[in-house]
């Protein structure tokens, strides 16, 4: 089956070559752009050409103090700290539309820096990052605590309150939207934010910083150190004037970190791996299981932590399932990520592409069978670029690697099961429990996977689709808290209980 060839096309022209603005490379601290201690810059590589296309302040510890410092003074400014919750929304909304009027350039200096699609950057993900400012902004004025039954003639009140200065930890696969993801509630709750995006994608965040000081957030209010997770992100964890850290990135950093943060007690979110199921019965509405798959695990070169990277699917229909899929991703077109037309951009970097690659050698070692891809594009697209096809292998052994190891890549494994507890002991036979679906017809069925399935997120006939007021997070290994919805308030604030006695 593996004959079929993925769609590739020559590295020309695209629409994506209008020049974007950068961001000074410097840090955002106190409203202002501040050159780095070090008085280093780093190259950000287009993973498309393999080029630097922009430069980054190489930050360390004593920026990181710089900008905490600011964030603690702009906690008890007036100007932040008693801004009416109503004057708080509507910055948060004009942040909103600065980055919707910006939509282009962001999105392009996203695809630059991701390998991300230029159609998904520009129509998807920047979009809603200004959705998801527009929902927080909403919350600025719904912040309610409760009254509580006290004995005699006391009154009891929860207060909500803000945790205060919020150090926020992103990765590279979606670097503005899940800057946003923390960010927006953060400011909703009335803290401040030191924010550290990943080495890699550093350019977004930085506009984000700008565009609020542009908004009217108060200098210090939102505050962007660059550099690496080592020198940035490891002080940062640690800083004792840094009440919460919210990270989102690899299992094993999130581990590290939560050691980190427990010296100093800051309260911790943790957005990690996964190897999420994808399952699908025999009864599904075919056609759109098998765009459901597909999306599942190709989706931003499969660099999703939630992708569905494990396909159950049931034994009956097995065979022809795989043929489907097979046929469908041969006509995903791989290429550069600004062009018209290309699905599958290069993955986001060199180690990235290494990994990816070693696991796929790693799964043909193991038996399991290569159905579709399983190559480097990158000598096919010009010799540049860290392209790989889109890749699935079948009859993979639940204990193998494939299917128990994030890969965060393009591979998809396949593993046939027989009825309904087979499916759900597969689909738990992981550490991880970040998301999963299921496609049936039977809502029945349906409604039992909801209320079994250890996962963050369930989809039903559906995968990927997320919303602002849905919560996101994981169990077991895929880490701990909720980002978005509601949930994401009890993660930014704090209640202040009052006791008020009478006579
Ligand atoms: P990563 O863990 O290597 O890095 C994430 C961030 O942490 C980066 O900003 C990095 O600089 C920083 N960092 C690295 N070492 C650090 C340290 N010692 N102390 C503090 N900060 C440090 O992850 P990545 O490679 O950027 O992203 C891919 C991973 O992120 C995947 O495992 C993926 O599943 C996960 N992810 C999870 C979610 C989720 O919501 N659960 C979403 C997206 C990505």
């Amino acid at each position: 089956m593996r004959a079929m060839a993925v769609q590739t096309s020559p590295p020309e022209k695209a629409p994506g070559t209008g020049s974007p603005e950068y961001p000074p490379a410097r840090h955002f601290i106190a409203g202002e752009w501040v050159d780095p201690v070090s008085g280093q810059k780093v190259a950000t590589i287009d993973p498309a050409t393999e080029e630097a296309h922009g430069e980054l302040a190489r930050g360390g510890p004593e920026d990181v103090d710089r900008a905490a410092a600011a964030a603690a003074r702009a906690l008890e400014d007036p100007a932040w700290r008693d801004l009416p919750p109503a004057r708080r929304a509507r910055i948060l909304w004009r942040l909103a539309e600065l980055v919707d009027a910006r939509r282009q350039d962001l999105a392009l200096l996203e695809t630059r820096d991701t390998g991300k699609t230029l159609f998904d950057s520009s129509r998807i993900e920047i979009p809603l990052v200004a959705e998801i400012f527009r929902y927080f902004a909403g919350w600025c004025t719904k912040l309610e605590g409760g009254v509580v039954p006290l004995p005699g003639q006391a009154l009891g009140l929860t207060l909500r309150t803000p945790v205060g200065v919020c150090g926020l930890i992103t990765p590279w696969n979606f670097p503005m939207l899940l800057a946003a993801w923390k960010v927006a509630p953060a400011l909703a709750c009335g803290n401040t934010v030191v924010l550290k995006p990943s080495e890699q994608t550093s350019l977004t965040s930085l506009w984000m910083a700008a565009l609020g000081a542009e908004a009217g957030l108060p200098p210090g209010v939102l505050n962007v150190v660059t550099g690496s997770g080592s020198e940035v992100g490891a002080a940062l964890a640690a800083h004792p004037g840094v009440h919460k850290i919210s990270f989102t990135g690899s299992t094993e950093v999130g581990r590290g970190i939560q050691r980190q943060a427990a010296d100093t007690l800051k309260r911790v979110t943790l957005e990690l791996g996964g190897k999420s199921p994808n399952i699908v019965f025999a009864d599904a509405d075919r056609k759109a299981a098998v765009r459901g798959a597909l999306t599942g695990i190709f989706y931003n070169k499969g660099e999703v932590c939630a992708a569905g990277s494990r396909l159950l699917v049931e034994r009956t229909i097995y065979d022809e399932f795989l043929e489907q899929l097979a046929a469908a991703a041969s006509r995903m077109r791989v290429g550069p990520p600004a062009e018209e037309g290309v699905r599958v951009g290069p993955v986001c970097n060199e180690a990235q592409y290494r990994s990816v690659l070693e696991a796929i050698e790693e799964g043909r070692r193991s038996g399991a069978r290569l159905v579709f891809g399983g190559r480097s594009l990158r000598e096919d697209l010009g010799g540049r670029g860290w392209y790989i096809e889109p890749t699935i292998f079948a009859e993979v052994d639940p204990d193998s690697r494939l299917a128990q190891e994030e890969i965060f890549g393009p591979v998809l494994a396949v593993l046939p099961f027989e009825d309904e507890e087979d499916a759900l002991r597969l689909a738990h036979h992981t550490r991880y429990g970040l998301a999963a679906a299921v496609w049936t017809r039977d809502l029945d069925r349906a409604l039992g996977f909801v209320q079994r399935l250890r996962a963050g997120t369930i989809w039903v006939n559906a995968y990927n689709l997320y919303d602002p007021a849905l919560p996101f997070g994981g169990f077991g290994d895929s880490g701990f808290g909720r980002d978005l919805g509601r949930a994401a308030l009890d993660a930014y604030t704090e209640f202040r209980s009052v006791w008020i006695q009478r006579g």
